[in-house]
């Protein structure tokens, strides 16, 4: 039976460093939060990072702007918040309306404020392997992996999904570790060449929304398997990978929720004072 690898416990050691960098600093770091409309979705985000943030001594600021706000007005409002010395980190709270386009105005924060790491600025430092500020996700999976102990050195990893919020930035933290990384996608799938490529993994991460998409049997006996995906079942919240299955052939699995999540959210925080600390 595998064990399991539970984002909040290893969040919660992650969190005494993060507040005690926060000790460190000359002021309280501010994070600047921005909700376009309303969304149910996009609100228990800001909930959780709201309670991540005040347990740490982050100063929080929600800015909510309306549903018609247009794209040059939300790319003013971000150059406001870029120029706005208190601040910083930004964030910008998905989903947005349809009038604007998240890849355009996220470009318009300020690298050094990008707590996302999403900004092409920092994702070029993932790529040389120099980066300070990383997708939270990715960085989030790669604290998992590193809570086993377990050397990714010439492992067999495979990564389902090749978002660029996951698999794509996932996929090179991997390779600075010396795995072998295989990433499959929906070219992957529409080959017939799924299960040949996840039954190989040592190490499996899943990152695609889609409910049983990877059968339990499919897991290599002692594999470590990470599941990113989230997916709504008849009232439940369950990930990619057939749970039960999986947990009695893996060595280590994430549990969907209590997982990836709650680490997601603390890397966030951790950004924002690597941000906080380069621009003192
Ligand atoms: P996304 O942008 O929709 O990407 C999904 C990826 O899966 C794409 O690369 C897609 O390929 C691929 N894919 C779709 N169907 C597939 C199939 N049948 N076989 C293999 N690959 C397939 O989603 P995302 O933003 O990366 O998020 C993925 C999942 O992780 C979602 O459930 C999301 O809610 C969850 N998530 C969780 C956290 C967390 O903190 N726990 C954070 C972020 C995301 P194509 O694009 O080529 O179709």
């Amino acid at each position: 039976m595998a064990k399991l690898l539970e984002g909040k416990l290893i969040a919660e050691k992650i969190k005494e460093e993060i507040k005690s960098q926060i000790q460190a600093l000359k002021q309280k770091p501010v994070l600047a939060s921005i909700m376009v409309g309303e969304n149910a979705g996009a609100a228990a985000y800001v909930k959780s990072q709201q309670r991540v943030a005040e347990s740490l001594g982050i100063d929080y600021q929600l800015q909510k702007l309306a549903q018609e706000t247009t794209e040059s007005a939300l790319i003013e409002f971000v150059q406001k918040l870029n120029s706005d010395k208190s601040v910083n980190g930004i964030i910008i709270q998905m989903p947005l309306p349809a009038q604007i386009d998240y890849k355009k105005i996220s470009q318009f924060i300020l690298p050094e404020k990008d707590v996302e790491g999403m900004h092409p600025a920092n994702i070029g430092k993932v790529l040389f392997g120099k980066a300070k500020i990383l997708p939270c996700t990715p960085a989030a999976v790669m604290e998992l992996l590193n809570a086993t102990g377990v050397d990714l050195y010439g492992k067999e990893v495979v990564v389902v999904g090749h978002s660029e919020i996951v698999g794509k930035p996932l996929s090179l933290l991997l390779l600075d570790k010396f795995a072998t990384v295989t990433v499959c996608h929906i070219g992957t799938s529409k080959a017939g060449k799924l299960e040949e490529h996840v039954r190989k993994a040592e190490v499996l991460i899943v990152a695609v929304g889609k409910a049983g998409l990877i059968k339990g049997e499919w897991v290599k006996e002692g594999a470590i398997v990470i599941d990113v995906g989230i997916n709504r079942v008849a009232d439940k919240i369950v990930g990619d990978v057939e749970f039960e299955i999986a947990e009695k052939r893996a060595s280590y699995i994430t549990p969907v929720p209590g997982g990836v999540g709650p680490l997601t959210v603390t890397m966030l925080m951790r950004n924002l004072v690597e941000a906080a600390k380069s621009q003192q």
